[in-house]
């Protein structure tokens, strides 16, 4: 067919194909993020996309993990363990204080401070108490407010209610995949009040505590425990009226820690302030963290951590999961009233009640053999 285009060709009228401009717009990509919205990933196809850095997959892999489905908790465990070979390279920072010393606010500021620096961040968080209806810690959208739509962040809020080993468990496998998806800064945050920092503290390598000036540590809730735990204590809201308070702070809580036994890090505790509103003294708080990693990753101590953290958690699942199979047992629940009821009659001792009780079990166990999940 002989059409104008073509009865051009060769004059000056004639109008040359146009080099195809690219699309705006990853199709490929775009399709890619759709399909996986609406269709369930095989293991492989969730891995891939993970290590691709695609969010959406790496949120829906985390929350098969938090799944209480068992088909869900399988397929979460097989994604995890494909992704470990390719978790591991970031540095994992707990931090800890009490409600209104500004963890939040720091975590933005800590947070905006690195994503600029081109660092990818994932922030996490351990709130055993919290559920998503009473607005887990994290799960309040006015939080972090600039941090929560920076490409370079992803922001998880805690597990929802469960055992602190429970949701301890969901936070640490959500590490393992955000690290899978190219992380290499996670945050794990907790409220300063009790064992969900020793949780926290099994699982990151820099334990950061953040303190009030003027405020005794009884008003803080911080007990001396946690204290031990940390790597650096800065105080918080050294701005205006507080600044000259929060020096006092740092000194106290300097001599304070030299009187705690050498970390087996080798690592002499920091002490500082700073101001997360006015995004002072944030920088400091990251060089001490660079200080820490770049010392303890020179002795040997950085990846002996991880090594021990590894084991230990090994040993509380199988601690946790022996625990829970024991109680659920049908057998023990049924015997555990009257065995009570016995020992607070005094007909039998504390040891004998328990001896009887595990012997019924395993004997069960014996007859009907199941997988403990
Ligand atoms: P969180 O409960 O520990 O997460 O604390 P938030 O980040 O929610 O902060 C509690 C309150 O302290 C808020 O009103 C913040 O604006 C305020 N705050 C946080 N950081 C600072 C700071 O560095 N200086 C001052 N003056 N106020 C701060």
């Amino acid at each position: 067919m002989n059409t104008e285009h073509d009865s051009h060709h060769g004059s000056a009228l004639h109008v040359n194909d146009g080099v195809e401009q690219p699309d705006q717009i990853n199709r490929a990509a775009v399709e890619r993020i759709k399909k996986s919205k609406r269709r369930q990933l095989s293991d492989d196809e969730f891995v891939k996309e993970i290590l691709d850095g695609n969010r959406i997959v790496l949120s829906k892999a985390i929350t098969l993990a938090e799944s209480t489905n068992p088909l869900h908790h399988q397929q979460a465990q097989n994604i995890i363990a494909k992704c470990l070979p390719h978790a591991g390279n970031s540095i994992r920072i707990g931090i800890t204080g009490v409600p209104g010393v500004g963890k939040s606010t720091f975590i933005e500021a800590l947070g905006k401070y690195l994503t600029a620096m081109n660092f990818k961040l994932a922030v996490l968080a351990i709130d055993p108490s919290s559920s998503r209806t009473k607005g887990s810690i994290l799960g309040d959208k006015t939080r972090m407010e600039e941090l929560s739509v920076d490409a370079n962040a992803f922001i998880r809020p805690s597990p929802s209610a469960g055992s602190l080993g429970g949701v301890a468990r969901k936070t640490r496998e959500s590490i393992i995949l955000c690290e899978a998806a190219g992380f290499n800064v996670i945050f794990v945050e907790t409220v300063g009040v009790g064992q969900s920092e020793i949780a926290v503290h099994s699982m990151v390598d820099f334990f950061l505590l953040l303190m009030l000036a003027g405020a005794g540590d009884e008003l803080q809730g911080i007990k001396r425990g946690i204290m031990e735990m940390a790597d650096a204590i800065f105080i918080n809201k050294a701005d205006g009226e507080n600044m000259k308070s929060a020096a006092r702070a740092q000194n106290e809580y300097k001599n304070a820690l030299h009187l705690f036994p050498p970390a087996q890090s080798g690592w002499i505790p920091k002490v500082g302030t700073c101001s997360a509103r006015s995004k002072l003294g944030i920088e400091k708080v990251w060089e001490t963290i660079t200080e820490y990693s770049d010392f303890t990753r020179e002795n040997g101590y950085f990846d002996q951590r991880r090594r021990e953290q590894k084991n230990l958690i090994m040993y509380d699942a199988i601690n946790e999961g022996l625990k829970s199979d024991f109680y659920e047992n049908s057998e023990v629940r049924k015997k555990l009233p009257e065995l009570i009821a016995k020992l607070q009659a005094d007909e039998i001792s504390e040891y004998v009640a328990a001896q009887k009780l595990t012997e019924l079990y395993f004997i069960n166990k014996k007859q009907n053999p199941s997988k403990p999940r």
